[in-house]
């Protein structure tokens, strides 16, 4: 009985789940984050990159609908796609669906298919509100509420904190079996994000510096990619996974 009553002490609900109040705080400073980011770097205009990680997203979105009764439906305009010049290999998410993509990690892929894999890894950050959580995990709900809304230079002081410390593991590995899934589940092979893994785990450290996202799970790469094509023997049956024609 002494166990059970310690049992139900334990708030379970916030480690495994945070709830709408909280995501919506998680939102405002996305946004806020964006902006910060926005007047330090300088946004991406060649069309052939806008189009392609467009079309990419608009193509997983609208792939979703077909999936009715998964509950996996996504909307399109939850995800706000930015390309920022910039040449370390990289892309990232934050809360509010801001997925920020370097043009370095354009350049990188070598099918439309590597970099959709990598848009998915991304999306699931999204969706999963994987950033909120690490937000909350590491500067606490209270002092995330105090400064939304607040100024410039506390937004950055927590974008150079975010970037200085590793997403959980357990939070990319979520990102990569379902982004992966995802990809499956739209007809695109997710071979693609196991392939870029694959390029990641042998990139040299001077190109993958700054990273806020891949960098720090970059020594892991080579598993990902084996742990990436493992769970895809499982994602149902065999797919014959359109090639994807995006102008790449
Ligand atoms: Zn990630």
């Amino acid at each position: 009985m002494a166990i059970y009553a310690g049992l139900k002490e334990i708030p379970w609900k916030k480690i495994f789940h945070i709830d709408d109040v909280n995501i919506e705080i998680g939102k405002e400073f996305g946004d806020q984050m964006w902006d910060a980011i926005q007047q330090q770097e300088t946004l991406d205009t060649n069309e052939r990159n806008i189009h392609l990680v467009d079309t990419l997203v608009d193509i997983i979105c609208l792939q979703t609908g077909g999936n009715k009764g998964k509950g996996n439906q996504l909307k399109r305009e939850d995800f706000k796609v930015h390309v920022i010049v910039k040449d370390q290999v990289n892309a990232f998410a934050m809360p509010g669906g801001h997925l920020v993509v370097h043009t370095g990690l354009i350049e990188a892929c070598e099918s439309p298919e590597q970099l959709a894999g990598v848009l998915a890894h991304e999306m699931i950050h999204i969706t999963e509100e994987h950033v909120t959580k690490k937000l909350i995990k590491e500067v606490g709900l209270g002092v995330l509420a105090s400064i939304v809304g607040g100024n410039g230079e506390i937004v950055r002081e927590v974008l150079r904190h975010l970037s200085s410390t590793a997403y959980d593991r357990s939070l990319e590995k979520e990102a990569d079996l379902k982004g992966a899934e995802l990809l499956h589940n739209v007809s695109i092979n997710p071979e693609g994000m196991a392939e870029f893994m694959d390029y990641m785990a042998n990139l040299p450290e001077s190109k993958a510096m700054e990273n806020l996202d891949w960098l720090s799970t970059h020594p892991d790469s080579k598993d990902r990619a084996k742990d990436i094509r493992e769970a895809a023997k499982n994602f149902g049956p065999n797919k014959k996974y359109a090639k994807l024609n995006v102008g790449f």
